[in-house]
């Protein structure tokens, strides 16, 4: 008997019928004699509208307190499943991550899964039940609700997969797919029938939407396979799993994110280990950076460029105002217009050519570039993200017809 994990998302059980819709496809799982485990998101738009209500009644909700009521958001969708899955004559248990032992750091709105304590759950299975989880939440070792960060569930998803080990992890949502591109931008972008999990945790980190990033991550880190689909076709979606071409160099897909920020620092005295102090003021505040280049207009001094999360704004334009408080001299500016466009499929990054082609199709289009980045798996173009799309629709002709 395979047993499979199914993760649910928010406009999958939007409504009742949704529901009962997502209840049918569960329970036509088991009767074909798997073993079945949903993890649901919260339905539609709830988790947004939580957050809308919290800041109703106050601007700066508390941690804790948001954490408890985001959870509740996949409690209700939760416990309907399992009242949805009952009325077609299956037996189905809702479980919130607490009680499954699903065991996270102490961080509230954006805990990390330590372990998962999954006895209880594998008892339910055990007997033959259904188990619904909801997505999003854990616990921390001292009892403290906690949640993932926006977009968690295919985190949960993926984490009881790895725990349970699983034969297959599905996640649903209202695309069939991974697409070679936005196809709400592109009409002529492809589905793509298979992803090595590398290709997938690019295309997620630098702006595909159908599975989370850390989702992805994880899923690469334990070789565990998923298959993206839509919970409203029976499409067979794409399945992310080990690499098949061997060196054969494709661009895959292309990717854009329009909420980059860029800061620049410049001015500063040369040697003076700023960027080193910036880097570890940011990492305390926990702000990623998603590239830093380094300018030398000549001189004693120099200039540098960060490029972060545009979520991350203010907290970073607060550390680097300090430290350039700090120096003699130097100048702190701002633009939060940021955007990238990125090339991605295995060895993109390693073949000159691409790069030249990317350039150039991009410069006819007048785009000025702001920087450029690129590994082994990807190749990322900073751009005014106003510029952002029509490069999507350029690369896309240019590099996948
Ligand atoms: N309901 C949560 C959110 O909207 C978790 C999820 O959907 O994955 O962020
Ligand atoms: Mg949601």
């Amino acid at each position: 008997m395979a047993l499979i994990v199914q993760k649910y998302g928010g406009s999958s059980l939007a409504d009742a019928g949704r529901i009962k819709a997502v209840a049918a496809r569960i329970v036509r799982t088991r009767r074909r004699g798997n073993r079945v485990v949903a993890v649901v998101s919260a339905m539609g738009d709830t988790t947004d509208d939580l957050v809308k209500l919290a800041r109703q009644v106050t601007p700066a909700p508390g941690q804790r307190e948001l954490d408890m009521l985001l959870t509740a958001g996949e409690r209700i969708s939760m416990s309907l499943l399992a009242m949805a899955i009952a009325d077609l004559g299956g037996e189905a248990i809702s479980y919130t991550g607490s009680q499954v032992g699903i065991i996270t750091d102490a961080r509230h709105n954006r805990a990390r899964i330590l372990e998962i304590r999954a006895e209880r759950l594998k008892q339910a299975l055990d007997q033959g039940k259904i188990a619904i989880v909801a997505g999003f939440q854990g616990v921390s070792l001292s009892r403290e609700v906690t949640t993932l960060g926006r977009g968690g569930s295919d985190t949960t998803a993926v984490a009881l997969a790895v725990a349970l080990e699983a034969d297959a992890c599905e996640v649903y949502s209202d695309v069939a797919g991974v697409y070679s591109a936005d196809p709400r931008l592109v009409p002529g972008a492809r589905k793509l029938p298979s992803l090595s999990f590398e290709e997938m945790l690019e295309l997620a980190s630098s702006g595909a939407q159908v599975l989370h990033p850390r989702a992805a991550g994880l899923a690469a880190r334990h070789r565990m396979p998923v298959r993206c689909l839509s919970s409203f076709n029976n499409d067979p979606g794409t399945h992310i799993g080990k690499a098949r071409r061997m060196e054969r160099v494709v661009v895959r897909g292309i990717t854009h994110d329009k909420s980059l920020a860029m800061l620049a620092l410049s001015g500063v005295p040369r040697g003076g280990r700023t960027a080193t102090q910036v880097v570890a003021k940011l990492a305390e505040r926990e702000i990623a950076i998603k590239s830093f280049f380094h300018g030398a207009p000549g001189g004693k001094r120099v200039d540098l460029f960060f490029v972060i999360s545009e979520a991350d704004l203010e907290p970073a334009r607060e550390v680097m105002g300090r430290c350039l408080g700090r120096l003699k001299g130097g100048r702190l500016s701002v633009n939060r217009r940021i955007g990238s466009v990125s090339l991605v499929g295995s060895g993109v990054g390693g073949e000159a050519g691409i790069i030249a082609r990317m350039l150039e199709a991009l410069a006819g289009l007048r785009i000025h570039v702001e920087g450029l980045t690129s590994s082994e798996i990807k190749v990322t173009c900073f751009m005014d993200r106003g510029a952002t799309e029509k490069a999507v629709m350029k690369l896309h002709k240019t590099f996948i017809g």
